[in-house]
C-alpha cells in the first residue's frame, strides 16, 4: 500500500462528489485495531445484545461475555440517549494482557495463544462467561448501526457523542483537514505502534461529513468514503543460530529456524518458520547467515530472505536430513510431495506423541491438565503409548501419584477428566 493510494481515494471522493481538486475534504484518521469487531445493541439505553461480526455480517451472539468488559458499558449515560442505539467497534487484548495470559496458560500446562487478535476471540467465544470475565478484554468503539434518531452529523462528532454516551473511543483518533495531514498521521504511528499498549495492523480514513458519507454510499459493501492503509509487514535483520527439524504427528519433518532473539514489531521473535526442504534450497539459507524475518499480522514468523554481503566464511549449504532426527527411521519424499516423512510410523516417539496431543486437544483433556509436557513425560516414563492408553491410565494410579509433581490430588483431577470424556 502506499500514500499514492491514499491520494487517489480522495481523488475518488472529490470527483464522484463533484468538487474541484482543490476542495477541502475532512478525514477522521483512526487507527486499525488488530482485534474482533463486534456490534452492541442498546435498547432504552440498556445494552439489549451484542455479537461478533464477521465481513460485515453479524455472528455469534456473545452478549454475556460482552457484558463481562469494562469498557461494554451496561446503561448509557447522558441527557440524549436514543431510544435505539447500535454500535461498532473492536475488541482486543492489551500486549501486556496477552503476555500475562499466555505465563498463565504455560503454568497450566496449556497450550500459548498464537497472538493478542487469536488469544481475543478465544476469549470472547467462551462458553463460560466467568472466563471471558478473567482474560481482561479491552475494546474502542468508533461506528454506527442502527440509529433511531441522529446523534452526530459527522464522524468526530459521533465519537465525542460516544464518549458522552459511556463509551470508550480510540484517543489517537484525529480529525484531519486534509489526506496530507491524515498521511502524517500514519506515518507518525507506523513509527510509534511498537510502543503503543495494543497492536494496530493501519489507519482506517473516512470522510468525515455523515452527509458526504451518505451521497458516497457503497460499492458492494465496502463503503466509498472510507479506505484502510495498512501497515507495510514488519521486518528486522537477525542471525540463523540454528535449523532444527520438527516431526509432526503424520511424520513431516518441518525446518525451523532458531534465532537470535530479535525484536519484530513489538514482538520478540526467536523461531521462524522455514516451510520445506525446497524453500531451504531456493532461499539458500544457511545456518549462521543473516536472515530477514517478517511478522505479518497472524501468521507465523517467515524468513523471507538473506543477506548474502554478511555471510560468514566457510557457510555449507543445509543439508536436509535423510534420516528421522527423532527415531532415526528413513525419511523419505514421494514424487510430487514438498515434504519428506518420517517412515518410522509406530515406531517414532515423535509421531506417537504429537498423535497424542493431537487427540488430546481435539477432545479438550488438555483443560484439566494433560499439557504437552505432561505427555511427552508419560510418553518417556511408558505410562502413555497411544490415544487408548489415556482411558487406561487409572490402571497407574500409583505411578502417576508417585511421580515428581504430581500427588492425589492433582491425579484425582486428571482422573475425573479423563473419565468426562469417556462418557
Ligand atoms: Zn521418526
Amino acid at each position: 500500500f502506499t500514500e499514492d493510494e491514499a491520494q487517489e481515494f480522495v481523488q475518488r471522493v472529490k470527483r464522484f462528489l463533484g468538487l474541484a481538486e482543490g476542495d477541502p475534504v475532512e478525514l477522521v484518521a483512526e487507527p486499525k485495531i488488530d482485534g474482533l469487531s463486534v456490534a452492541l445493541r442498546y435498547e432504552a439505553g440498556r445494552l439489549a445484545q451484542g455479537a461478533t461480526r464477521g465481513d460485515g455480517v453479524v455472528g455469534e451472539d456473545v452478549t454475556a461475555n460482552l457484558r463481562t468488559l469494562k469498557d461494554v458499558p451496561e446503561r448509557l449515560h447522558g441527557s440524549r440517549i436514543p431510544a435505539t442505539l447500535e454500535v461498532r467497534g473492536e475488541v482486543f487484548m492489551t500486549k501486556a494482557d496477552f503476555l500475562k495470559l499466555n505465563q498463565d496458560q504455560e503454568k497450566d500446562s496449556k497450550p500459548p495463544f498464537a497472538n493478542p487478535r487469536n488469544a481475543a476471540a478465544g476469549s470472547l467465544r467462551q462458553l463460560d462467561p466467568r472466563i471471558t470475565a478473567s482474560r481482561r478484554l479491552s475494546a474502542f468503539f468508533y461506528a454506527e448501526g442502527e440509529l433511531s434518531e441522529p446523534i452526530a452529523g459527522t464522524q468526530w462528532d459521533f465519537l465525542e457523542a460516544l464518549r458522552e454516551l459511556g463509551f470508550r473511543t480510540n484517543p489517537i483518533a484525529e480529525l484531519c483537514p486534509s489526506i496530507e495531514a491524515a498521511l502524517a498521521v500514519c506515518r507518525k504511528l507506523a513509527e510509534t505502534r511498537a510502543r503503543l499498549a495494543y497492536d494496530i495492523d493501519g489507519v482506517v480514513y473516512k470522510v468525515n461529513d455523515w452527509a458526504l458519507q451518505r451521497r458516497l454510499g457503497f460499492v458492494s459493501r465496502a463503503p466509498r468514503w472510507a479506505l484502510a492503509h495498512k501497515f507495510a509487514a514488519e521486518r528486522a535483520m537477525t542471525r540463523l543460530n540454528d535449523i532444527v527439524i520438527q516431526v509432526g504427528r503424520t511424520g513431516t519433518l518441518t525446518p525451523v529456524a532458531e534465532l537470535e532473539p530479535v525484536t519484530v514489531g513489538g514482538v520478540v521473535v526467536s523461531r521462524a518458520t522455514l516451510h520445506n526442504e525446497d524453500e531451504i534450497a531456493r532461499k539458500d539459507v544457511r545456518v549462521g547467515d543473516t536472515v530477514i524475518v517478517q511478522r505479518a499480522g497472524d501468521v507465523i514468523p517467515q524468513i523471507v530472505g538473506i543477506v548474502e554481503s554478511k555471510r560468514p566464511k566457510g557457510a555449507q549449504p543445509f543439508a536436509f536430513p535423510a534420516k528421522c532426527p527423532v527415531c532415526g527411521s528413513h525419511a523419505v519424499r514421494e514424487p510430487g510431495e514438498v515434504a519428506r516423512r518420517c517412515t518410522g510410523g509406530l515406531v517414532c516417539a515423535a509421531q506417537a506423541v504429537e498423535r497424542l496431543r493431537h487427540f488430546v486437544s481435539r477432545n479438550a483433556f488438555d483443560i484439566e491438565g494433560l499439557g504437552r509436557k505432561h505427555i511427552e513425560a508419560f510418553f518417556e516414563a511408558g505410562l502413555l503409548k497411544n490415544p487408548a492408553g489415556i482411558f487406561k491410565l487409572h490402571e497407574r494410579r500409583a505411578e502417576l501419584e508417585g511421580r515428581e509433581g504430581w500427588g492425589p490430588q492433582s491425579t484425582g483431577n486428571l482422573m475425573r477428566a479423563i473419565e468426562e470424556r469417556r462418557k
